[in-house]
């Protein structure tokens, strides 16, 4: 059967080795290498939790990494591979790398679907104007994408570290913020299609998640985070997980939670689930 044909939906794998706009740590560079493996580990099979098998009823493509030199021109590199997979029917689903890559991902994706409604879970809000002067800090992709007009409506649950210019900020572009302590999982709204899901594994406890630069306590558990996840009605247009350290990570429990991740949000790619 041709790929045109084949009713599965197809995602794509895109590797954003770059951890050049951290502000605190670098290392999440070794993020996609560290998630491929996870994945590709005998430990698990490849059910979701929602009963679809990666496979079986979703395609999986991995296009590697893209080659990025943390420069200037970076941008419009992970741009162009995103506009790629959209363009061939595919939903990206981008591996990080730190949170810099979500604003050039969401401005290509705008461009195929219009703004997008995003859901993001993240310990941050990463709404600064800026933050030690890099308009592209990973503590800045949200205020970049709300400027910039590429989201509509931006939701935002995990957050626990909002400061006095940061709710300025929310307020100025309208985020809706559920702050982890309000949090429970129904409280969550999820926005309409089209939906795009940022995952910043910082969110999480560090207590699961320890393999991030910032360890924030009073995050959720995992489950408590899937139970959002499973109350997505998808398909969902794209997705992203940043943020895993691999250097401060314990026996790859949050790699394996990444890859995790990976095989949850793909399973929202499809538009029934059993
Ligand atoms: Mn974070
Ligand atoms: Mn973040």
């Amino acid at each position: 059967m041709s790929a045109a044909a084949d009713p599965r939906p197809r995602v794509r794998l895109i590797g954003l080795p770059t951890d050049s706009h951290s502000s605190f740590l670098r290392g999440a560079a070794g993020g996609p290498a560290a998630i491929r493996a996870a994945l590709a580990s005998d430990h698990a099979n490849r059910a979701t939790e929602n009963g679809l098998e990666l496979g079986a009823d979703i395609l999986v493509e991995d296009m590697g990494d893209v080659p990025l030199r943390e420069d200037d021109g970076d941008p419009a590199r992970i741009g162009a591979a995103l506009a790629e997979a959209a363009a061939a029917g595919a939903v990206p689903i981008s591996l990080g790398g730190d949170h810099m890559v979500t604003f050039p991902i969401v401005a290509a994706l705008a461009r195929v679907h219009g703004p997008l409604n995003i859901l993001h879970f993240d310990a941050h809000p990463d709404l600064y104007d800026d933050f030690g002067g890099d308009p592209l800090s990973h503590a800045s992709p949200f205020a970049r994408i709300m400027e910039g007009g590429h989201a509509r409506r931006l939701v935002q649950f995990g957050i626990r570290t909002l400061n006095r210019h940061c709710r300025a900020q929310a307020a100025r572009f309208g985020v809706e913020i559920v702050e982890m302590r309000d949090f429970a999982a129904d409280r969550v709204p999820i926005p309409e299609a089209p939906l795009y899901i940022s995952v910043d594994l910082d969110g999480f406890d560090p207590a699961f998640a320890p393999g991030v630069a910032h360890h924030e306590p009073g995050g959720p558990s995992v489950r408590e985070m899937l139970q959002v996840l499973h109350r997505v009605n998808g398909p969902i247009v794209g997705a992203d997980i940043v943020e895993l350290h691999p250097g401060r990570d314990l026996n790859g429990i949050t790699a394996t939670l990444a890859a995790k991740l990976v095989k949850e949000l793909a399973s929202l790619t499809a538009k029934e689930r059993p």
